[in-house]
């Protein structure tokens, strides 16, 4: 039996490989995935450049997909798996969604949502730093190629 944790580690990664290819797009490269009863129903990466859309973040597709698919807004019994700290906008569209847990890796100092204090759901359950150094590495190679 796989634990929590090892579960956890085991979704990040599909969140990653998400991220990754948002990096090959020339997208700032933060993937998302929900998880509903072991089963992946939304996914999602950054697309705000070719959607010329700033709402276009990870989060906020894997909750539409989500939302589709279980054909309901609320997306209890679900986790979100997301790359980077979810920001206000996605921190704010979650409490909506009432999202039973939200697992992040890297923490984003800058538009990281925490630095306003809790915006998530009471009812949401918040694990922050899974694979936070693979995260965050992707993310400043990113930036670092852009300089
Ligand atoms: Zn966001």
């Amino acid at each position: 039996m796989l634990s929590q944790g090892d579960m956890d580690t085991l979704y990040m990664r599909e969140a990653l490989r998400l991220a990754e290819k948002a990096f090959e797009e020339d997208e700032v490269p933060i993937g998302a995935i929900i998880v509903s009863r072991g089963k992946i129903i939304g996914k999602g990466y950054n697309l705000t450049e070719r959607l010329h859309d700033v709402t276009a973040h990870a989060e906020m597709q894997a909750f539409t997909a989500a939302s589709n698919f279980l054909g309901g807004k609320y997306l209890r019994d679900c986790t979100l798996y997301v790359t980077v700290e979810p920001c206000v906008m996605c921190a704010g569209a979650s409490y909506w969604t009432q999202v039973s847990r939200i697992v992040y890796g890297a923490k984003d100092e800058k538009r990281g949502s925490s630095k306003y204090g809790s915006l998530y759901h009471p009812k949401t359950e918040v694990v922050a730093g899974v694979l936070a150094e693979q995260c965050g590495e992707l993310i400043r190679s990113f930036f670092r190629n852009k300089r």
